[in-house]
């Protein structure tokens, strides 16, 4: 290809354009909130939140941009792994997976670096504005037309391949419309989530512990009521970051003081900061709505030369961390489609099929968690009850056994798919574990 654009250049964004360098002479970013380092942009507003990329997502990081955890943990960042990985349910500790690699950094701080990596690409150029439309000729994507910054005439950027990573707010299905193209369906659940988060002075303490994360589970009905749920990660400049979620009416609030008093509520690692540790910043909230996805695979045309990456294609709860895991391996499944010698001018089935795929994962792990919540209505896949009791005894049985917990963890990470929990093996070790109670 001579040239392939990127419209939007946040994580997926970035991710999108390191995939193309290897497949276009000339890969151009189109973005129109720049960000100076470490800097939160309005384009992503969620960026001041605690992030946490999964073991996978710390993988295709790492497969992305060679070298990059370690230098992330040479400028202070901080690589857990086993033991200083720490997961809970309802308070009770699940064993450590020795193979489980997490990073103790922020959103800001890592995606800086994948920035500077990409842009350091001889072929890749990143042009501030706002993408406005497409070039749409003969039944393929041509180009983009785009609002310079500062200016206010729309301008034209011929294209062989346009990449959408606009992020949910995306208004790719309304250009779509608008062209006489059929809209890809969009699924939702409604959720109603609450998010806080705030960051404190790292000390001494808690030497041993780079994420510490409780979520309710079976015991409380998926409730609040036994151990507050939340997180925290060590974090570059010698810092805790603190996370708080709740649903519905018990949403956390800014209130630093009521901030303290729900980290009192919470797994000893949160307890030992908030009674420990300067808070330093503001507690900064954010309210998701609802998931949501749109099935570009199910629409019955669609322009060729046009692919779709991250929170465009995704939106799923961020409590279970998936986000930016999904759009590098959707980077990962858009470089599998180019290097199947796809035209880039037909329509892109082929990475959609593959990208779908990760999607149903995300979608299928945290719709069918949220839906315990008695507040969310559905919609409810086939055989939900069936589902939900399975799911429950696995949960159980894998905060005490050792092989169930690792093939939990390892959907939970995304390093396979919720399928893996239904193999004979670990359904019967579940029973074992369980009858000899
Ligand atoms: C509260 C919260 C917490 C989260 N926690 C986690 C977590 O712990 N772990 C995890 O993996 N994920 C998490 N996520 C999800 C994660 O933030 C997203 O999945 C990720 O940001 C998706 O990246 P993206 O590049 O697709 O979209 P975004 O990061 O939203 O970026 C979209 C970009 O498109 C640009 N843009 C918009 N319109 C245009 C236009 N017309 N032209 C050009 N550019 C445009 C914007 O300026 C922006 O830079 C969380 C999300 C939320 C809301």
């Amino acid at each position: 290809m001579q040239r392939a654009v990127v419209l939007g250049g946040s994580f997926a964004g970035l991710l999108a354009a390191r995939a193309l360098s290897d497949f276009a002479d000339d890969v151009v970013i189109v973005e129109p909130d720049l960000l100076d380092e470490g800097s939160t942009g309005p384009g992503a507003p969620q960026r001041q939140q605690l992030h946490a990329l999964l073991a996978m997502g710390h993988v295709q990081l790492e497969r992305w941009f060679p070298g990059i955890i370690t230098d992330l943990a040479d400028q202070g960042a901080r690589v857990g792994r086993g033991q200083a990985v720490q997961f809970y349910v309802d308070g009770v500790l699940r064993p450590a997976v020795d193979d489980l690699e997490m990073l103790g950094a922020s959103r800001p701080f890592i995606e800086s670096a994948v920035r500077q990596r990409t842009q350091r690409l001889p072929n890749v150029r990143v042009v501030a504005g706002r993408g406005q439309g497409l070039v749409i000729r003969g039944g393929r994507v041509c180009g983009v037309r785009y609002v310079p910054a500062g200016e206010e005439a729309a301008t034209t950027l011929e294209a062989d391949l346009v990449a959408d990573t606009m992020g949910r707010s995306s208004r790719l299905s309304t250009w779509l419309e608008h062209a006489g193209w059929p809209v890809p369906p969009l699924e939702r659940m409604r959720i109603d989530l609450g998010y806080a988060t705030a960051t404190f002075r790292r000390g001494s303490e808690l030497p041993g512990t780079v994420i510490a994360h409780n979520s309710p589970g079976p015991k409380s009905s998926y409730q609040p009521t036994i151990c507050e749920p939340g997180a925290l990660a060590a974090i570059e400049d010698s810092r805790w970051s603190v996370v708080l979620a709740g649903y519905a009416a018990y949403r956390p609030s800014k209130d630093p003081q009521k901030f303290l008093a729900r980290m009192r509520r919470c797994v000893a690692p949160l307890q030992e900061v908030a009674a420990h540790c300067e808070l330093q910043s503001d507690v900064d909230t954010f309210h998701f709505r609802e998931s949501q996805r749109r099935r570009f695979g199910d629409v019955s045309r669609f322009p060729g030369g046009l692919v779709v990456l991250g929170d465009a294609m995704a939106s799923v709860n961020p409590v279970y961390g998936q986000g930016l895991t999904l759009a590098a391996l959707q980077a990962s499944a858009l470089a599998a489609y180019l290097r199947s010698e796809a035209s880039p001018q037909e329509p892109a089935w082929g990475y959609f099929h593959r990208a779908a795929g990760f999607v149903d994962a995300a979608w299928e792990v945290s719709t069918t968690a949220d839906l315990a919540q008695p507040h969310v209505t559905g919609p409810y896949p086939a055989g939900y009850p069936i589902l939900r009791w399975i799911g429950d005894k696995i949960i159980l049985a894998s905060l005490r056994d050792a092989e169930v917990n690792r093939a939990f963890m390892d959907v939970v990470h995304m390093r396979k798919p919720p399928r893996a929990l239904t193999r004979p093996r670990v359904l019967l070790q579940a029973a074992r574990v369980l009858m000899n109670r």
